[in-house]
């Protein structure tokens, strides 16, 4: 059997839990621009003028997002190393996840992207396919 106490004490509980989940839902936008922010360098409002700015298309291959996704925030990967965090002053552009990793797997370098565009188009050693 439940004292008073203990059925007030969990009547709050729940009542504090409910006020968390509204609160939640309703700082869900807000949260995430302080996260874009913390992480990315960048805040919601720079993230939307700069999708604005590229016309909602990756900067990279210049498709659209992929349906039900946002495009990723590109840093230049050799800033800020061995941090998760991006320190805001190194952000590129906005570009779909598989473009930003492609760059990341190049290791940001114009040279081996530039190499592997003749490799796709002339075959090994410039030699036509
Ligand atoms: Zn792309
Ligand atoms: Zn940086």
């Amino acid at each position: 059997m439940l004292t008073s106490n203990q059925l007030e004490y969990l009547k709050n509980k729940e009542t504090i839990k409910k006020r968390a989940t509204i609160w939640n839902k309703l700082n869900k936008e807000r949260r995430r621009s302080v996260i874009r922010k913390s992480r990315h360098g960048i805040t919601e409002l720079e993230y939307e003028c700069q999708l604005a700015y590229q016309d909602n298309v990756c900067a990279g291959c210049l498709n659209p997002p992929k349906p039900g996704t946002r495009l990723h925030i590109d840093h230049n990967h050799n800033c800020c190393p061995g941090t998760e965090k991006a320190c805001g002053k190194c952000f590129r552009g906005l570009l779909r996840g598989s473009c930003n990793r492609l760059l990341g797997l190049a290791k940001d370098s114009p040279q081996i992207l530039e190499n592997l565009r003749d490799y796709l188009i002339y075959g090994p050693f410039g030699k036509k396919l």
